[in-house]
């Protein structure tokens, strides 16, 4: 067949993965909207966007995840630019954005660690134009990744710092400290599977048990939080009742675990120790 006999029907039959992303890359290659290519499969398609496709196409055969083919993925309704270098933003975090929420009503501090591609913070900007939001990460590669996204949709500006945690924040009294750390056990065969094998490892273990970092994270943020100052960490679904001991053994209060659509406990939190509960 020529490439000029291409239709969106055509195209989308033989592609040989899921429709909806056969979809989603067919509208990123050719510019058409996704209700055309829904709903008029005889419509032609130009060469240079078949051939772009069907390359995406083997590449999506080959495993390689939509959202680092077409470098976007959507976040809580917002297009984010997504690379190799970032974790592909989750659908789960949109718990941790939500529970966030609450406790931002006005001009909060806010500290997002191993921001990736910033998803939380430029979320927690978009939503709550008048906080004001530290992000710290890493990976030089993640936090260019996450200054393109603030610089697209933040309606305000993010304080980016690169560092490890809390290792080069400078502030202190932070009214609430969110972050999605990775917390995958290091011998989970997940890795081996899916997207998960091209994501960067430095995003998804937490070392041996996957509680490294969350560990981590919890016996530090005291001394970084100010009175009434709370923290929020996402954590795998088996990992609730040992994020809350970790909180109760740095001495926070009020810990609180929420669960996500598919009823997992999957964000835990509570209030320094000495800070008194803002309700
Ligand atoms: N904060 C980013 C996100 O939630 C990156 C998290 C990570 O790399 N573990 O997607």
């Amino acid at each position: 067949m020529t490439s000029a006999e291409q239709t969106v029907g055509i195209l989308l039959a033989g592609a040989g993965i899921a429709l909806r992303e056969a979809r989603l890359l067919l509208a990123e290659a050719s510019g058409l909207a996704d209700a055309l290519i829904v709903a008029f499969p005889e419509r032609r398609v130009e060469p240079y966007a078949a051939a772009r496709f069907q390359d995406w196409v083997a590449q999506r055969r080959g495993g390689r995840p939509v959202a680092y083919i077409i470098g976007q993925r959507e976040f809580y309704g917002r297009p984010f630019a997504v690379s190799e270098a970032v974790l592909i933003p989750r659908p789960e975090t949109e718990l941790l954005i939500d529970c966030a929420l609450e406790y931002l009503r006005g001009g909060e501090r806010v500290l997002d660690l191993g921001t990736g591609s910033g998803v939380i913070a430029v979320t927690l900007a978009c939503e709550r134009p008048i906080a004001r939001i530290v992000a710290v990460e890493q990976s030089a590669a993640a936090l260019a990744v996450a200054r393109r996204n603030a610089r697209a949709l933040a309606p305000s500006a993010i304080e980016f710092v690169q560092g490890s945690w809390f290792d080069s924040v400078t502030l202190r009294d932070f009214d609430l400290i969110v972050s999605n750390p990775p917390y995958i056990a290091a011998a989970d065969a997940h890795l081996g599977q899916g997207d998960l094998r091209f994501e960067p490892a430095g995003a998804l273990v937490g070392g041996e048990t996957g509680m490294a970092c969350i560990e981590h994270i919890v016996r530090h943020a005291p001394r970084y939080l100010g009175a009434g100052g709370r923290l929020l960490l996402e954590h795998g679904y088996d990992q609730g009742q040992a994020a809350r001991h970790a909180l109760q053994a740095a001495g926070f209060r009020d810990i609180r675990t929420w669960r996500d659509l598919a009823d997992h406990e999957r964000v835990t939190g509570g209030v320094a120790a000495g800070a008194f509960a803002v309700t």
